[in-house]
């Protein structure tokens, strides 16, 4: 397709279109990408065009600088008759990185530059990587041990040492099923969205939540309460992402406490009108410099206690999502030594546009 011959997309010609009407539709159209174009007359090496992107690059003054060098260079090796690739990296923080392609233009009596902006795809495969090295290594250490564990019981005479060899191979299968059942809730609740919304009554949650977790409690000798401040707690929910939200704090608040010591699930209404459900425990507490972590995946305070309680450092990551889906937010507080406190506040329509 040439300015002076414009096609339509079944390649026909069309008439009504002049040539520099079809320049000016393709110059939105290029103002309207997220990567920078430069074009340059090839004889004089001058430009010719710049689109919107190209104008404002987002970089600080001294990182522009940098990068319209690296731009020059590749336009002076295309002009040169050499179409290669070119990087540049901002130093940072945040470190940016782009890349620069050049090409012949149309009739080669220009050169087409078009810089890409890495940075964001860097980024997310930069998590992915990460995310694969976390997960293999959460799956590989337990079935090491679970494969070490069955050596052993095969060549075990003494029946009670055997029955405690039996015991961690349960143990270990039980982490690596766990580890695999919030993979898979984490992976629905990112995914989805929250697209199961009904009428969900959160007292009646909240009591499902503390009976499913009694026993947990008990175990642990820790006492485990419930209480409601007000009325009018029925919102548009998915019940089963706000269940798995509470039950992994509720989870957390007894796993980090110690014996004798309580947990207390609140709900009420804020001063605001949103709701708050609450989860407080007495526990050990977790460490400022931590807090704005603890929600990342496989994030742990304290790794040898997160895995000896049977966490996966996947819990907080699926209580945020829930309740992002929920357009809500999850506040922390905390202070080592004396307790936590873990606030969900919810829109008082669940999220859905009142
Ligand atoms: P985990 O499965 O290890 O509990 P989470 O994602 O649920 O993973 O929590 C991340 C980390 O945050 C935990 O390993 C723990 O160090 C810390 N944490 C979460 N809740 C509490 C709490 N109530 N008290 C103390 N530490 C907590």
């Amino acid at each position: 397709m040439t300015p002076d011959s414009p096609t339509t997309r079944a390649g026909s010609t069309n008439p009504a279109r002049s040539a520099d009407s079809y320049a000016t539709c393709l110059g939105s159209a290029l103002d309207a990408i997220s990567q920078a174009v430069f074009i340059h007359d090839r004889e004089t090496g001058e430009p010719i065009f710049e689109n919107s992107t190209a104008r404002d690059l987002g970089l600080a003054r001294h990182e522009e600088a940098g990068l319209m060098r690296a731009i020059e260079e590749a336009v002076a090796d295309a002009l040169g008759g050499r179409f290669k690739k070119h990087s540049f990296s901002t130093f940072g923080p945040p470190r940016r990185d782009f890349v620069i392609h050049t090409k012949p233009a149309g009739d080669s009596s220009a050169v087409v530059t078009v810089v890409e902006d890495l940075t964001v795809r860097n980024q997310l495969d930069a998590i992915r990587r990460d995310f694969v090295a976390n997960v293999s290594h959460e799956l590989r250490t337990p079935i090491g041990a679970l494969g070490l564990l069955a050596e052993t019981l095969a060549y075990e005479e003494d029946p009670a040492v055997r029955q405690r060899l039996a015991n961690r191979i349960q143990n270990e299968t039980f982490r690596v099923a766990k580890v695999i059942d919030d993979l898979l809730d984490l992976s629905r609740i990112e995914s989805e969205g929250a697209t199961h919304k009904e009428p969900t009554d959160l007292v009646e949650l909240g009591h499902e939540v503390v009976e499913q977790m009694t026993s947990a409690a008990d175990t642990a000798r820790v006492e485990l309460g419930f209480s409601v401040e007000g009325a009018g707690f029925v919102i548009e929910a998915d019940r089963r992402q706000l269940r798995s939200a509470m039950a992994n704090l509720v989870d957390n608040a007894i796993k980090y406490s110690d014996k004798d010591s309580w947990v207390r699930v609140g709900l009420r209404h804020t001063e605001d009108g949103r709701i708050e459900i609450s989860v407080a425990d007495h526990g050990i507490g977790i460490p400022q410099k931590d807090l704005e972590r603890i929600f990342e995946r496989f994030y742990r305070v304290d790794q040898a206690r997160s895995r000896q309680t049977g966490g996966t450092g996947l819990g907080l990551s699926i209580v945020r999502h829930a309740v992002s889906n929920h357009n809500g937010i999850v506040e922390v507080e905390s202070r080592e030594g004396v307790g936590t406190t873990f606030r969900i506040i919810l829109p008082s329509t669940g999220g859905e546009q009142a």
